[in-house]
């Protein structure tokens, strides 16, 4: 057999011989990459280190570097995951076990539930298997020897996934007792697998049909190295501990009840008046940079939403119609079409535009009844959402005022990183999207340059615009470094046409304008469910519900103490007597365990100075202040939105 050639990423060329694997490729490079490399791309496809290479390819190898690198490496780890279970169970049959986003799992069908114990016992398990450094042996079936083989061991969900998908000979993977039908690639041994940890096991059905097989299913994740586990783990637990579900319980802002339905929340007085809060703050900015607000309703006849577009493809996200005496009507998905409806009321003039309409609009999208999640994926939401009618040449100026109310948002509430990305079409297939091929140049260009101009880093994301038009989106980073989806600002080819939108231009002909419409908290509930884990809870003073709790000492302080929060509350700062009859150390614990920003303890002393001895909810005690002082310090934090203080 003749040599063949190997061309590396670097655009050098190697001759080998045929039938080298990967693996003695890396080695002819260097023992490091070698003992790094974990599987190889050749030809555009990846495979083991073990395969046999026969003709002559581009190649190259797949190391932790590289971003294919950690998901052959963790679904690795699930395949290391069965064969644990399998050498402890052999009554569990194995499902599917693919790489997620943030680790591995593995399904299983067994009549007895795995628990805490058990996992525990697996990843034993699995620590022995990974010292024992057992390889992935690939091994190739015909499809009928194959599949007899796997009916031998009893592997029925194996054996419906061969029936229906395996070629006419297919592979598996041997790791210890477990066989795998799949099509790999792996990485070369279980001891390549540095840092594995499983974290849960709960429910699943078989191919998510809720009517097939009940599974267990377990969670596990594993990194290159015991740092970066550590980290990720320490994440998970501060993700815990700022579980919004849990501190709106704790802390008595909102609720979602069964007995309402999923997905529906209910804001209480607590989280009421941080919402307040926020709808203020954006308000008051909404009116001074030239929006107008709006308010539209909840329902309209289906017709509109014909015209809209969405009765068509947005249908599956919409609630059922409702038949009324006159017609059919739709519970509004989205605040648009109603504030084209204020457009629409009149004919405009190009003097009118920019024309900015502002709505914190409530919103009802169907979700299935089993996929909400607190206030992060509901069925009923407000947006932030405002709708810029504008002429072409007005177009940048507009972007970059909304990007920079983006920025204003995020400095607000703390967040000091952030992402952006632009979504653009993709240019080889024209006929995919509205508009003309010009508008759309136009916009990418404006929203490109609105964000250059800024100095403001973005990710382009070729071909993922919808088919109305590019956008911009900005992700926000929490306090523990996790990404949320927060403004948009997007792009619309397609509704003014719809609706015939017009204004009259300075030439006195009839012009389409330009749609923009733009979210800058997405969510008003979500944004909520963010901030609350951002801030564990512990908001800061201009949004705390509790601003300040004053703590008398004894019985015989309570006309001071009750004088105390009479002045705070007609300075319009949110106070609250705790005059329970409660030791002093359980009130200022509880009000802690509210975080509360300040707690206001008041005593012979402090009626005596007409002041308080301020304890503050993160560093304790802050000593005796004069009430007037102290109230100009709070005033003055709550003026300027402080975050830090
Ligand atoms: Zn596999
Ligand atoms: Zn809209």
């Amino acid at each position: 057999m003749p040599n063949i050639q190997l061309t590396f990423p670097d655009g050098t060329t190697k001759e080998f011989p045929h039938g080298v694997t990967a693996l003695e490729v890396a080695k002819s490079i260097g023992p490091r990459l070698a003992a790094e490399a974990l599987a190889a791309r050749v030809n555009g496809r990846l495979v083991d280190l073990s395969s046999r290479l026969e003709e002559s390819a581009p190649i190259q190898l797949i190391t932790p570097n590289s971003p294919e690198g950690l998901e052959i490496y963790r679904h690795s780890s699930a395949h290391l995951l069965a064969a644990a279970v399998l050498e402890l169970y052999p009554d569990a049959h194995p499902g599917v076990g693919p790489a997620t986003d943030s680790g591995f799992f593995y399904d299983f069908y067994r009549p007895q539930p795995f628990t805490e114990a058990d996992l525990a016992k697996i990843e034993l398990k699995m620590q022995e298997l990974v010292r024992a450094d057992l390889p992935y042996e690939r091994v190739t079936f015909g499809k009928d020897e194959g599949l007899k083989l796997f009916e031998e061991k009893g592997e029925f969900l194996k054996c419906e996934l061969i029936r229906e998908k395996a070629e006419p000979v297919f592979s598996a993977y041997r790791t210890g007792k477990f066989l795998d039908f799949c099509r790999g690639p792996h990485i070369p041994s279980t001891g390549r697998i540095k840092a594995v940890k499983l974290l849960s096991v709960a429910g699943a059905r078989w191919k998510g049909d809720e009517h097939s097989h009940p599974l267990q299913r377990i969670y596990g994740t594993a990194f290159f190295n015991q740092k970066e586990l550590d980290a990720h783990l320490h994440q998970l637990e501060e993700a815990k501990r700022r579980d919004h579900r849990r501190l709106g319980k704790d802390l008595d802002l909102f609720s979602i009840q069964d007995e309402a339905g999923p997905g529906l929340v209910f804001w209480h007085p607590k989280g009421g008046i941080i919402r307040k809060e926020i709808e203020d703050f954006l308000r008051a900015e909404l009116l001074a940079r030239g929006y107008e607000l709006v308010y539209t309703p909840h329902v309209a006849r289906l017709d509109l939403w014909k015209t809209s577009g969405h009765a068509n493809f947005y249908r599956e996200n919409m609630f059922t119609t409702m038949a009324l005496d006159d017609a059919e009507y739709q519970l509004k998905p989205m605040n648009c079409p109603g504030h084209i409806m204020i457009y629409k009321s009149s004919r405009r003039s190009y003097r009118e535009l920019p024309m900015r309409l502002a709505e914190f609009g409530t919103v009802y999208r169907y979700e299935r009844s089993g996929v909400m999640h607190g206030l992060l994926r509901v069925r009923g939401f407000t947006q932030d959402d405002a709708h810029i009618f504008c002429a072409p040449e007005q177009i940048e100026d507009e972007i970059a005022a909304c990007v920079e109310f983006a920025k204003l948002v995020l400095t607000t509430f703390g967040f000091e990183r952030y992402e952006v990305e632009l979504s653009v079409r993709d240019a080889a297939e024209p006929a995919k999207y509205a508009g003309a091929a010009e508008d759309w140049e136009r916009a990418e260009g404006a929203l490109e340059k609105t964000l250059s101009r800024m100095g403001i880093p973005f990710k382009r994301m070729e071909g993922e615009a919808v088919f109305y038009g590019p956008k911009i989106d900005v992700k926000l980073i929490d306090a523990i470094g996790r990404p949320w989806q927060l403004s948009t600002v997007q792009f619309d080819f397609s509704l003014p046409v719809r609706f015939g939108l017009e204004y009259v231009g300075a030439d006195g002909r009839a012009h389409t304008p330009l749609m923009v419409h733009r979210a800058l908290l997405g969510s008003v509930e979500r944004f909520f469910g963010v901030l609350i884990e951002h801030y564990a809870g512990a908001f800061p003073l201009w949004l705390a519900p509790v601003q300040a709790v004053v703590l008398p000492v004894s019985e015989k302080h309570l006309d001071y103490a009750r004088s105390v929060a009479g002045e705070l509350r007609a300075a319009k700062f949110r106070a609250h007597l705790d005059d329970r009859n409660e030791k002093l150390n359980a009130r200022v614990r509880d009000a802690q365990l509210q975080k509360v920003p300040l707690m206001l303890v008041v005593g012979d002393r402090e009626a005596q100075g007409h002041g308080v001895a301020v304890r503050r909810r993160d560093t304790g005690d802050a000593g005796f202040r004069p009430l007037a002082e102290l109230m100009g310090w709070m005033r003055e934090l709550i003026d300027t939105r402080a975050v830090k203080w």
